[in-house]
């Protein structure tokens, strides 16, 4: 390491048979253990790159330009999560990220996989629930920790799938508590959304607060 360091700083050309640079970088990759490297705490896994919500402040929601459009194999969700299983993980799995999961007919079967070969992993599903019959809802929910279904409506109505769904589990408690329900606005205006033209318009407005 030492002359490979003393190369870069007499500045040993790569003519002179030596790239001083790569070599260093090999030989710190090398010396990487892979058993002790820290793990994320947090992954998400898009299996799907579409929602069908309409949601003005969200770059994917259906009246965008989509991206191309594209499903994970399953053979690589596989792979991933074996290789999770291998790590023995425990932070916390999402199988979604800027997407609505439910649009992917093999979430249940996906979601179950990922528990049952992940179980020290916290998983949790973020939907906009729309998609969520009780039928889905039963089949997919032992297989979560917590279920997070976002109601996107204006006028502050839960939408009939959600309704179903809390009416089925008032009598449910130990079910209830996996549930977080929560009632948005399509049409609400966030910050954090900056490939979205509603937003870059709101963003030029925003003042510019320097210092405090
Ligand atoms: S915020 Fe969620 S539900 Fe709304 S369009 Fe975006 S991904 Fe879809």
């Amino acid at each position: 390491m030492k002359s490979i360091v003393k190369s870069i700083l007499h500045g040993k050309k790569k003519s002179e048979g030596i790239n001083p640079i790569i070599e260093l970088n090999n030989e710190a990759v090398g010396k990487y253990r892979i058993d002790r490297m820290p793990l994320p705490m947090r992954i998400d896994i898009e299996t799907i790159n579409r929602c069908n919500g309409v949601c003005t402040f969200c770059p994917v929601n259906a009246n965008e330009p989509q991206r191309p459009y594209a499903k994970m194999t399953e053979e690589l969700f596989k792979k991933i999560i074996d290789e999770l299983e291998k790590l023995n993980y425990s932070g916390s799995v999402a199988l979604f990220d800027n997407n609505e999961p439910f649009l992917d007919e093999r979430i249940i079967e996906f979601q179950r996989y990922g528990k049952t070969h992940v179980p020290n992993a916290f998983w949790d599903l973020w939907t906009n629930g729309s998609l969520v019959t009780i039928e889905k809802f039963d089949a997919i929910i032992p297989y979560l920790d917590r279920l997070y279904i976002d109601n996107y409506n204006n006028e502050g109505m839960w939408n009939p799938t959600v309704q179903a769904l809390i009416d089925y589990l008032e009598d449910k408690p130990a079910l209830k508590e996996k549930v977080v329900f929560q009632m948005r606005k399509q049409n609400e205006v966030l910050t954090s959304r900056g490939d979205c033209p509603k937003t870059q318009m709101v963003q030029n407005f925003l003042p510019l607060v320097v210092g405090k």
